[in-house]
């Protein structure tokens, strides 16, 4: 009876799934919300976040944010055409802000919609330190590892079989913020599994690299992070992306095979660090 059961509640989940590829890993991965339904959400999200924050605009670094984010963008676009992923971020809508906060953080939400903290600027150092992070956070985007955090939660709690997807009510809202890092003062975000932590800094290396910016150095910004986990507590970024020395030896390890992918879109230099 309650195999039986489970047959039922799986059938009824399998109702509200949908898969979706993996360009990164070339693997379907299940997701109970497309991109369709959650592009327009965190669109809405994220100029909602905008509007209640103190966004940069018109300095140095605000430009260097964007300029970086472009760049970054650019490279995503180029690796996904080159293999055969055309079209993939034909419902993004990229956008990169920089607002004034002292928190240590960095997000991308679905559909290419980025926020750099100026608190994590004195940790990324320069240029190529806040492209490490980009890349980090841009593979996350396009991996939909948000998606499938927010899937879990929604077995966690049960809304899944209750087949309530659209992002309507508030507890759906909570599981949306947290699973993407918005609002994470008040809630808390729900942490990146180990394996998309991993591809997304293999990936993110990748993006860099095409970006023009030395994968060599993201070791050395998650070796700066680390050495800033200590004093009052770890910064907000390294509750969910703990750095610790497997991390930064991975990083040290993929970066001679992303600056060989990188060869193959004709980068065989890299700019200056980019001081700021
Ligand atoms: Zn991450």
């Amino acid at each position: 009876m309650k195999y039986k059961n489970t047959i039922v509640a799986l059938g009824t989940l399998a109702l509200f799934l949908s898969c979706a590829t993996n360009p990164l890993t070339g693997k379907k991965t299940m997701a109970f919300v497309s991109n369709s339904q959650i592009f327009p959400s965190a669109f809405a999200q994220y100029d909602k976040f905008l509007s209640e924050n103190n966004v940069v605009s018109g300095t140095s670094d605000s430009e260097m944010i964007k300029r970086v984010g472009q760049r970054i963008a650019v490279a995503a676009e180029r690796w996904l055409n080159a293999n055969g992923h055309q079209g993939y971020l034909k419902d993004y809508k990229w956008e990169y802000n920089l607002v004034n906060d002292n928190t240590v953080n960095a997000w991308c939400m679905p559909g290419g919609k980025i926020v750099f903290y100026t608190g994590i600027l004195p940790i990324a150092q320069n240029e190529t330190g806040v492209a490490a992070i980009m890349g980090h956070e841009v593979a996350h985007a396009l991996a939909n590892h948000g998606q499938q955090r927010m899937s879990a939660a929604y077995i966690q709690q049960g809304l899944a079989v209750a087949g309530n997807f659209a992002i309507k009510d508030e507890k759906t809202r909570n599981i949306f913020n947290q699973s993407y890092g918005i609002g994470s003062n008040v809630l808390g975000m729900l942490p990146f599994s180990r394996s998309h932590e991993s591809q997304s800094d293999e990936f993110g290396l990748t993006l860099m690299a095409i970006a023009g910016y030395n994968p060599d150095e993201a070791a050395e910004l998650w070796k700066r992070m680390k050495a800033n986990s200590g004093g009052q507590g770890p910064p907000e970024f390294l509750s969910t992306h703990p750095s610790n020395d497997t991390r930064i030896s991975n990083l040290q390890s993929w970066a001679p095979k992303s600056k060989a992918e990188a060869k193959k879109f004709g980068v065989t230099s890299f700019r200056p660090l980019g001081e700021f």
